[in-house]
């Protein structure tokens, strides 16, 4: 409790401050009294000592025990208010300022506390014996000390005391990146709150793969991490259905910053170039932050690869028709003439605006079931059937955003399983977006072309050296 650390704190003070500093340790140890003894009548098996306060009977040392060990200081310190029974309030303060350990050679100390299940700092202060209302204060000395009390399983907290066994510091890393910190200053006794946060380095990386079974299986063969495959997919989202067009053979090359800190690899950053080959057609993509400072995905020839629809509505890592290379169309089910994109996923896998526009229909259609239709402009249309909801404010006449969430899968209407049946019309006629050619972004503006091709050239070269030789390529073809 707090006592135990205002005692040692008294040596240093001047003489007035002592006084005041003894009251406030005998009314602390009135507190100190009264509790355990209401602890102790409740559960007889535990000694009679202040202990019990604590909570942790295992702490708990017998007086023949304690007699018998006189050293070290971390254990005594423990010990000493800890096992002498206590009569009466006069004999606490005196305890508490002739306690032993003022004679012995101090050590500081650091104390390492793992975050168990269900653990609370509350608790944690328990263990270590260190009061509530010291807790209690410091939460009210710096409000950011709350960011203690958000606690994950296995988190690692360091609690580092002095040579007086005075608390100094609470220190813990959130992650390689971030830890956060409370010192306890010398003068006025409050402990401040810090964060501090490391700063990574970045390396360019390459990485390839080759399409075997799917995409995952690819990009984790060549190492890359699952969020980065994510995002390759993303890049290429306006040109490439990773859901319905990956083929044995597909291949790609990519530049991804890696973050890195005191040589350990702690991350990924930007992809700053890749390329894809899909059914024997290759696509480019770099990463250029432009004069303005907005970052875009262009072609190599500074053509914008943001296009008005994304080719997949639906997350395609959740697509559960198993790739198939000697499939076409992974269809699952019929509605009379079909005329659109069926998608096989979970009920409740979100469905994903392709394009930017406005709702024009949402409600049940008949075989379709629960259905919207989004308006793009005057000229196209997207359908999203079967739908087992929508999200929150889908309304008739509700903007929507590209890649934006609208409802979820599900098998309402005419299905036979939960699906997504995708249309996408163009002037009212249901068209395979991949046969319309769509209008895309603006391109790299003349007068910032030869800043364009200077920063993404040598982007293009570790691309280059990253594919496979074209001798491999021939032997592969040729299977
Ligand atoms: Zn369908």
């Amino acid at each position: 409790m707090t006592t135990k650390h205002d005692s040692p704190q008294q040596q240093a003070y001047p003489k007035k401050h002592l006084i005041a500093a003894s009251g406030v340790a005998a009314m602390v140890s009135m507190v100190l009294v009264v509790f355990p003894s209401k602890q102790v009548e409740a559960n007889r098996a535990v000694p009679e000592s202040p202990a019990a306060l604590h909570a942790t009977p295992s702490k708990t040392v017998s007086p023949k025990a304690a007699a018998s060990k006189a050293t070290p200081l971390t254990a005594s310190v423990q010990q000493t208010t800890v096992t002498e029974p206590v009569n009466t309030l006069a004999t606490v303060p005196e305890l508490l300022e002739e306690t032993p350990e003022s004679n012995q050679a101090p050590l500081a100390r650091e104390v390492t506390v793992k975050v168990e299940q269900g653990d609370t700092l509350s608790a944690i202060f328990a263990r270590l014996d260190l009061g509530h209302s010291l807790l209690m204060s410091m939460l009210e000395q710096d409000k950011n000390t709350r960011q203690f009390t958000n606690l994950k399983l296995d988190q690692e907290l360091l609690f580092a005391f002095d040579e007086q066994g005075q608390l100094e510091r609470i220190s813990s890393k959130l992650s390689p990146l971030e830890s956060i910190e409370l010192n306890r200053n010398p003068d006025t006794g409050h402990y401040n709150f810090s964060k501090h946060t490391r700063e990574t380095t970045h390396v360019e990386t390459t990485a390839r793969g080759t399409i075997d079974s799917s995409l995952f299986g690819a990009t984790q063969a060549a190492g890359i991490p699952y969020n980065l495959a994510l995002n390759m997919a993303n890049v290429f989202a306006y040109d490439i259905d990773f859901a319905r067009d990956l083929r044995t053979g597909d291949s790609f090359e990519v530049v991804y910053e890696q973050k890195m800190l005191d040589d350990q690899i702690v991350g990924t950053g930007n992809i700053l170039a890749a390329r894809f080959t899909n059914k024997g057609k290759t696509l480019t993509a770099v990463r250029y932050v432009d004069k303005s400072g907005q970052p875009s995905y262009y072609n190599s020839d500074g053509t914008s690869s943001r296009r008005a629809f994304i080719r997949t509505p639906v997350d395609f890592s959740r697509i559960s028709s198993k790739f198939n290379p000697g499939r076409k169309h992974p269809v699952l089910n019929k509605i009379r003439a079909h005329r659109g994109v069926d998608y096989a996923a979970p009920t409740g896998t979100p469905i994903k605006a392709t394009g930017n526009g406005k709702i024009a229909f949402v409600g049940n259609k008949n075989g379709y079931g629960k259905t919207i239709i989004i308006q793009h402009g005057g000229k196209y249309r997207t359908l999203y059937a079967h739908m087992n909801g929508y999200a929150k404010g889908m309304r008739n006449g509700s903007t929507v955003s590209q890649g934006q969430v609208i409802g979820y899968v599900g098998k309402t209407g005419l299905a036979t399983g939960p699906h997504l049946h995708y249309e996408f019309h163009v002037n009212g006629t249901h068209i395979d977006p991949l046969s319309h050619k769509l209008p895309t972004a603006d391109p790299i503006p003349k007068s910032e072309m030869a800043r364009f091709k200077q920063a993404t050239q040598p982007y293009i070269a570790m691309l280059d050296q990253a594919k496979p030789t074209l001798l491999a390529k021939a032997e592969s073809s040729e299977e």
